[in-house]
């Protein structure tokens, strides 16, 4: 009776560690979903940019820094009133390594995906004309649009946004900066850290700038517009 009610108490406490396990399974399912922001896929290979950007430096630029800013972007929001909202509500919202970080996220999700082996020309359509209205030509705004880079001091980003009335603006903007948190839309964001460049321009920023125009994809910069 005694050695019966030892094995009853035994499958009693190993029911209390099973019970454990499957709270922690259900804590760590829940903590995974709070991991929520990922890397957006690339709609081109690594090496597709080439020689405008080098496959090297899409490796680490996407692959390493973009990687990190997200990783990181996860574990800031965990426990804090971001942990649930979306991106562009936190960049508008937050500040600190938060901002830092979601900036960063949002800013090369845009940078990324503007990008095609079969980029450049001019935009048509509705952002075309718009660009010619107010700069006087596609060459006029590239012009200004990368003047404004180059006069960007340290890290940081230059954008061309929209506002509600779909009126234009170029920017710059230091280190995470993005024109949302002006109440615009971007549209389209060269990053001028060194990071985007350095590899395969080393110093030259403006030649950077400029190699960039070859490989917009303008049906992609047009659809935010
Ligand atoms: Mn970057």
């Amino acid at each position: 009776m005694r050695k019966y009610f030892a094995i009853l108490l035994l499958a009693f406490a190993c029911g209390l560690v099973k019970g454990q396990t499957v709270n922690n399974t259900i804590n760590n399912d829940k903590k995974n979903k709070v991991m929520k922001f990922e890397l957006p896929k690339l709609p081109y290979a690594t090496d597709a940019l080439a020689p405008v950007i080098g496959k090297q430096t899409v490796e680490l630029h996407y692959g390493k820094h973009l990687q990190a800013y997200i990783t990181n972007l996860n574990n800031l929001i965990q426990g804090t009133k971001f942990e649930n909202a979306d991106l562009e509500t936190i960049v508008k919202e937050s500040d600190g390594p938060i901002f830092n970080n979601a900036g960063q996220t949002l800013n090369h999700n845009i940078y990324f995906l503007s990008f095609s082996p079969k980029g450049g020309g001019e935009p048509i359509g509705k952002l075309g004309d718009a660009i010619t209205a107010q700069f006087g030509s596609f060459e006029d705004f590239k012009k200004e649009f990368v003047a404004a880079g180059v006069a960007q001091f340290g890290s940081g980003w230059v954008w061309l946004s929209k506002d509600a009335e779909g009126k234009l603006y170029i920017t710059k903007e230091a280190n995470a900066g993005n024109p949302i948190t002006k109440g615009y839309t971007p549209l389209l964001g060269f990053d001028v850290w060194e990071h985007a460049y350095y590899l395969d321009y080393q110093n030259r920023r403006a030649d950077h700038l400029n190699e960039l125009w070859k490989i917009i994809d303008w049906t992609a910069v047009s659809a935010r517009y």
